[in-house]
């Protein structure tokens, strides 16, 4: 078995303690990592200050920054096929869809390199008297913490914005599925950085993850991942009033209206809550139907996940393992309690006969009390629900603590305008789920966090304002 390292002050370092990672499509060991712990992260830490301190990315022209990230674009591009296959047996994802994830990543590090020199401030007219301007300055050292479900992609995400606005990163890698990330980290380092700008750590959330974030020369935290974390590291980060962007769970609702075209729904359906297994943040978990053609859309939507294939991402099927057992027997458990709580199983809710950690696409009609209608399942569960007006179908999708995204599908363009308007979200799809890319602004409201990602808002992410006053004499 292969075994991989952390990334710290410019050096690839092993550890005593070695996490082991499965693959999710067998079932089987896959490899070993460096398992972080205390004293990895104090030495990421300092080498990140030191990075910061010496100016080498802030007092530099930041065309620079451009000129680096450029670089880590390129050679990202040119590992992704490699990558793709270790994320793939890593974490279950499908060959084609690792693949994208680094190609997204490299998308990343070109996007922000564009904007590296133009974070530009204004100047602020005070009258005669003074000239006063403002200045967009770094954090420091931005600490990064990702989830499982994309892991590649997430840490571009946040990585190459934090650089390009010139912040040193130490990042937190998960338990699950981290080796792909040492990939990416391994392709940004041929891009000449400075020594310590991007540290790369594997170890467990509650020690690593939780020392990262208080400690003392943190001064962002990017947090991607589930709620009930986030609302710890908000509680641990409070002490240091420490910044944070926090991108977390969802219930997201699709509306389809009673002029729904039934293929676009469907195609929509498709990649929004099959895709990668439903384990996305964003996913179509809930699909409201006009009673109009409700019995319709469930016989189609009951159709289409009966006919998907399923099995292990090397062969790109439709539907992959979820990343681990625990993952499994929590996504079969939720099944389980909506039957128990009069939930009607319309198909799946069961693990098919394959080695690995598969679960059945499963189909449910609830009604909005339900826990199964009310909390992510991460996993290729579609709850089905009918309504009867458009106040009805808002209240239904707003009727969560989340807020992450939200869809409307329907031919009229003010009327589904018209409820986009009314939608509780960081962002609404109108006819196709997942519209947009990382050129638009991703983040949620209410428990799905606040803070964006993606698109040029997202630099101003990883900078603060300093404002600066002068009174001519
Ligand atoms: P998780 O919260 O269990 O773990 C996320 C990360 O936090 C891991 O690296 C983990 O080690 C670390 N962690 C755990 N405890 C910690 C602590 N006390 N202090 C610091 N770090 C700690 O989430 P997960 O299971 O890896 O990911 C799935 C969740 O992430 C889902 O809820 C999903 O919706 C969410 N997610 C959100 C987005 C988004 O952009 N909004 C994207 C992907 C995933």
């Amino acid at each position: 078995m292969q075994h991989y390292l952390n990334y710290i002050d410019g050096q690839w370092r092993d550890a005593s303690r070695r996490l082991t990672v499965m693959n999710p499509g067998t079932g089987e060991p896959y490899a070993t990592i460096a398992q972080a712990g205390i004293e990895d992260a104090d030495l990421a830490m300092a080498a990140a200050r030191r990075c910061v301190d010496s100016g080498a990315l802030t007092e530099v022209r930041p065309a620079i920054r451009t000129g680096w990230l450029l670089k880590a674009a390129e050679a990202i591009r040119a590992i992704a096929d490699d990558g793709a296959l270790v994320a793939c047996r890593e974490n279950g994802k499908s060959l084609n869809d690792a693949r994208d994830e680094f190609l997204e990543a490299a998308r990343y590090f070109e996007y922000y390199a564009g904007m590296a020199d133009k974070i530009e401030g204004i100047s602020v007219p005070l009258g005669k008297d003074y000239v006063d301007f403002t200045q967009y300055v770094p954090f420091g050292v931005s600490v990064q913490i990702v989830p499982w479900n994309f892991p590649v992609s997430i840490c571009a995400r946040s990585l190459a914005p934090a650089l390009a606005a010139g912040n040193a990163v130490v990042i937190k890698s998960p338990e699950i599925s981290p080796l792909a990330m040492t990939l990416l980290v391994r392709a940004v380092e041929q891009a000449g950085f400075p020594q310590g700008a991007v540290n790369l750590l594997c170890g467990k959330g509650s020690e690593v993850g939780s020392h990262l974030v208080k400690h003392q020369d943190t001064n962002q935290i990017v947090f991607t991942g589930s709620v009930p974390t986030g609302q710890r590291i908000l509680r641990d980060s409070a002490e240091r009033a420490t910044p944070s962007v926090m991108e977390l769970g969802g219930k997201s609702a699709a509306i389809a209206l009673a002029d729904l075209d039934l293929d676009t729904l469907l195609a929509s359906v498709k990649v929004g809550i099959f895709f990668n297994a439903g384990q996305v943040c964003s996913a179509m978990s809930r699909l409201l139907v006009h009673r109009s053609r409700y019995d319709e859309v469930k016989a189609a939507v009951v159709a289409l996940a009966e006919g998907l294939s399923i099995g292990q991402g090397e062969g790109n099927p439709d539907l992959t393992p979820v990343v681990s057992a625990d993952q499994q027997q929590r996504v079969l458990a939720m099944v389980e309690q909506a039957r128990a709580e009069g939930a009607r199983v319309l198909t799946g809710g069961t693990a098919p006969d394959l080695s690995g950690y598969f679960v059945a696409p499963t189909v449910i009609e609830a009604t909005p009390d339900m826990t199964i209608a009310r909390e992510e399942v991460f996993g290729p569960v579609l709850v089905l629900m009918p309504f009867d007006d458009e106040d009805e179908a808002v209240a239904l999708a707003n009727g969560t603590d989340f807020g992450l995204v939200a869809g409307v599908f329907g031919e009229g363009l003010s009327q589904t305008l018209r409820l986009a308007n009314r939608l509780r979200g960081g962002q609404v799809f109108i006819n196709e789920w997942f519209a947009g890319g990382i050129e638009t602004p991703f983040g949620g409201v209410g428990l799905s966090g606040f803070g964006r990602e993606k698109g040029q808002e997202a630099i101003y992410s990883y900078v603060q304002t300093r404002n600066i006053g002068i009174r001519l004499s």
